[in-house]
């Protein structure tokens, strides 16, 4: 017979779910819900699966340096092959753009891994770039390529192993708070869990309506990428991200092929996102000014939404309006990258422990990321 109730039930199996309900299925019986089939089937599988702590605000740079340490020492019993192969992130500007580069340094000057080069080091590292396009640029020698599927599979084999329960086609439509706990409806049955954590990634507003908590203000955008045969006889194996300064576009290279995005945000509400033509020629039109590259065939297209608050900084907190009912969500275009540290630190708050020393030594404590800094 199917156990109906858990301690704690988690609404969403992308990254954030995942690896939460692996930090906690120690402590708890925990119930992982996900509507789909796959649970990598939104953000999580669409992603440029970059590590670049130097990337994102504040509180997203520390959480992505704390994860750093457990991504190059993974235990071989979470995941025996590596998660992480460097590869640096080159920030490139032409002329009119050099202002932009003089303010990244300021704003980076205490990270060692990051340099400025000038445009003959930008190109030697990315031949394919038009000779006349950059005018100087920034190298970040501390990002990686991160594996995800094996990052996102290993956190819910953990997780069943510890005595999790995942349920996939299982679709929250109701939430309801009585006094011995939550009652949890889904398309096909009914749970119920002292605590409900809600990492349903782009739709998390809607599950925080159907539990009376607060809105966010969360707002999901589009970002579309497409993947492009490499060059013949260009070895991608040591070039960079390459991504232009004011973020307007980036080229990295993916398993022998060229990852293109235009690096859009456009507002959406939450849905299964799909690339749009327009997106796709925006995109097409940057690369060729940027590169020596006629984009003939496409190999792939997708798009997927990245999902922000006001601050742009990921939201961890119980709600203020709904008791027990725990906020993960708004991780924006970092969730991948952080998600080692903002589960230990979601899960810290979940149970109850004292906070976490190594969290606290990047600046990060139990109200940093609370709900209530943004007055909802
Ligand atoms: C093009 C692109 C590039 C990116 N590049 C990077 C990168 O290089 N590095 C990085 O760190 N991050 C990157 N990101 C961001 C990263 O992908 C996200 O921050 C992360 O995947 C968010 O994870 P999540 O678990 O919150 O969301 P999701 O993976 O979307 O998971 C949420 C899950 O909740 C489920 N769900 C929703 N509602 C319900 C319900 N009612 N009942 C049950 N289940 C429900 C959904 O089906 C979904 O599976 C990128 C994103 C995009 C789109």
């Amino acid at each position: 017979m199917i156990k109906t109730s858990y301690d704690i039930a988690v609404i969403g199996a992308g990254i954030a779910g995942a690896s939460v309900a692996a930090e906690l299925a120690d402590h708890a019986s925990v119930l992982l819900l996900e509507k789909e089939e796959l649970p990598g089937y939104h953000s999580t599988g669409r992603s440029a699966a970059m590590y670049i702590p130097s990337y994102g605000p504040p509180k997203i740079q520390a959480l992505t340096k704390a994860s750093g340490d457990f991504f190059n020492n993974t235990p071989p019993e979470f995941c025996n092959t590596p998660l992480l192969t460097p590869r640096a992130e080159m920030l490139i500007a032409r002329g009119d753009q050099l202002a932009a580069i003089e303010s990244f340094m300021q704003h980076h000057s205490t990270i060692q891994s990051v340099t400025e080069i000038g445009a003959a080091e930008v190109l030697r590292r990315c031949p394919l770039l038009r000779k006349t396009y950059p005018a100087a640029g920034i190298l970040d020698r501390s990002g990686s390529d991160i594996d995800v599927n094996s990052l996102h599979q290993s956190y819910l084999k953990k997780f069943r192993q510890l005595g999790g329960k995942l349920a996939v086609n299982e679709q929250v439509t109701r939430l309801q708070n009585l006094p011995g706990g939550w009652l949890v409806k889904t398309n096909s049955a009914s749970f119920t869990a002292g605590v409900v954590v809600n990492a349903a990634g782009a739709w998390a507003d809607e599950v925080g309506s159907m539990a009376s908590a607060e809105s966010i203000g969360l707002q999901p955008k589009r970002r579309t990428a497409l993947t492009i045969n490499a060059p013949a006889n260009l070895d991608t194996t040591s070039m960079p991200l390459v991504a232009d300064i004011d973020e307007a576009f980036y080229m990295k290279p993916d398993a022998g092929n060229l990852l293109l995005s235009p690096a859009n945000a456009n507002p959406t509400p939450p849905c299964d996102a799909q690339p749009e033509e327009l997106d796709i020629a925006i995109c097409i039109d940057q690369i060729e000014r940027a590169f020596e590259i006629e984009v003939t065939s496409i190999v792939r297209k997708w798009a997927g939404l990245r999902s922000f608050v006001k601050d742009n900084e990921p939201v961890a907190g119980f709600s203020a309006q709904a008791d027990s009912f725990f906020w993960l969500a708004a991780q924006g275009g970092y969730g991948i990258q952080s998600s080692p540290a903002l589960s230990r630190y979601a899960a810290t708050l979940i149970l109850g422990n004292s906070f976490p020393e190594d969290l606290h030594a990047y600046g990060l404590d139990a109200t940093s990321l609370e709900v209530k800094r943004l007055g909802c």
